[in-house]
């Protein structure tokens, strides 16, 4: 399996999705993996709920945006979860999982798909020719693999390929807020909004009386966590998130240390929290955004919030904007309700080589579009999307026919 027809780098809700694309189109893929596990920042960060898979709507009733394998995916997750859609406030629509039944869906489309997968898989280089991909290295548990795939896919989430191929990216001076998920039982209450009101009146008292560090002031209930005394709680980190090195280990330290003074201090000050105690803490930090790849096509702010169609649309996004600034609450920006808008299959190819797509985090949008189409939701979409376009570039199809696939498919 060194020369797939198609390489998938990055194990996320987007390459897992890809990987199935190419599958079912019947070409040969790899996923290369770098964590133990595949769900990317579903699993790893525990982001708690998929949104971006219904319209937003204030109909209880949650209607898919993209059909085919988002749905397909959304509708076993949601029976392996034993969850349903929540409806949330604002007409929004999500649909809270389990992050093991997350875990074990993903090895499941791979295997039943046949995909051949590389867990502990590092990315080490990727060397180009004129405008091709000819070979990526990668670093499997330790042990060098050259492969040469005939198109590649990022998934990886930070532009990770173009970035060793030395193409050009979307960089940042600083990306939107990181979060720290964590777990925790034995809460004496079941009623949401008592947690949440209770949950806020003890943080603000504590930070009056200088017990309660202001920098853990961004604490909230993962909506539609709690049940049986469980609840998932989401820390804002202060932190800014950029492109020096150090700072993504400061953010783990700072994130493990804070969780733990954080439920000390719950224990010691909330009556609901008396006897409860800490069941998992997310593997690591949630990064929202990062390196971008530049695509034929940049997915802009108004294409989102004019929801703009296309005509060589290949996913669809409906999440609103939710911006996350370091230190800030979100800055929410919202169309109109039951509408959508097109992601045009020119955003998940690469501008300067041929034979890369991507999907994803990692698409060509800016930090506002982003902002709106990282949600696995439409990860999951693109991700789909971008494999299926893989395939048609090993046929050596015309541009038109794996985007009018793809529609047919998903839209
Ligand atoms: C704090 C936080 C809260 C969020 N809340 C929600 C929410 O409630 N609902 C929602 O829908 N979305 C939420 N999101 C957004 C969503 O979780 C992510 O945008 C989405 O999961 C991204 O999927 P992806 O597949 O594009 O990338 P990722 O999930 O980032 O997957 C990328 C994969 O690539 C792997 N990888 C990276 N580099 C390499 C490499 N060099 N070699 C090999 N493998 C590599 C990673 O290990 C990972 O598995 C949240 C995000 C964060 C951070």
């Amino acid at each position: 399996m060194t020369n797939p027809d198609v390489l998938v780098v990055g194990g996320g809700s987007a390459g897992v999705a890809a990987a199935v694309a190419t599958a079912e189109a019947g070409a040969s893929v790899v996923v290369l993996e770098k964590n133990a596990f595949l769900g990317g920042k579903a699993t790893a960060a525990y982001v708690g709920t998929v949104c971006g898979l219904y319209y937003r709507s204030e109909d209880p009733l949650a209607r898919y945006v993209d059909n085919g394998f988002p749905k397909i995916f959304a509708e076993q997750l949601q029976h392996e979860s034993g969850t349903k859609p929540f409806f949330y406030k604002n007409g929004l629509h999500f649909l809270p999982y389990n992050r093991f039944a997350f875990l074990r869906l993903c090895d499941d489309f791979l295997e039943k798909n046949k995909v051949s997968l590389c867990l502990h898989a590092h990315l080490t280089h990727v060397k180009k020719e004129g405008d091709h991909i000819v070979e990526v290295g990668a670093a499997v548990h330790n042990c060098p693999i050259l492969f040469h795939p005939k198109t590649v896919i990022d998934t990886a989430g930070e532009a990770v390929v173009a970035r060793l191929a030395g193409v050009g990216i979307f960089e940042n001076e600083e990306y939107q807020a990181s979060a720290q998920v964590f777990e925790m039982a034995g809460i004496a209450t079941d009623d949401a909004q008592i947690l949440n009101l209770s949950l806020l009146r003890n943080i603000q008292k504590g930070v009056a009386d200088g017990i309660y560090p202001k920098d853990y002031e961004r604490l909230s209930t993962v909506p539609g966590s709690l049940q049986a005394g469980r609840a998932v709680f989401k820390l804002g980190l202060p932190l800014g998130v950029g492109n020096d090195p150090a700072l993504v280990t400061r953010l783990e330290l700072f994130a493990r240390k804070a969780v733990g003074e954080i439920v000390a201090f719950l224990k010691a000050q909330n009556v609901l929290f008396k006897n409860a105690w800490l069941t998992m803490i997310a593997p690591e930090v949630g990064i929202r955004t990062g390196p971008r790849n530049m695509g034929k096509v940049v997915l802009q702010k108004e294409d989102v919030m004019d929801c703009r169609k296309q005509d060589d649309a290949v996913a669809r996004g409906a999440w609103p904007i939710e911006f996350w600034a370091p230190g800030k609450n979100p800055r929410m920006e919202y169309f109109a309700p039951g509408d959508y808008y097109d992601i045009p299959a020119g955003a998940l190819q690469s501008a300067f080589l041929k034979n890369l797509f991507f999907g994803g985090r990692n698409i060509s949008a800016s930090e506002d579009a982003i902002a709106s189409a990282r949600v696995i939701g439409t990860c999951l979409a693109t991700g789909y999307a971008a494999g299926r376009m893989a395939v048609g570039l090993v046929r050596n199809e015309i541009y038109e026919r794996p985007v009018a696939e793809i529609r047919r498919l998903m839209l």
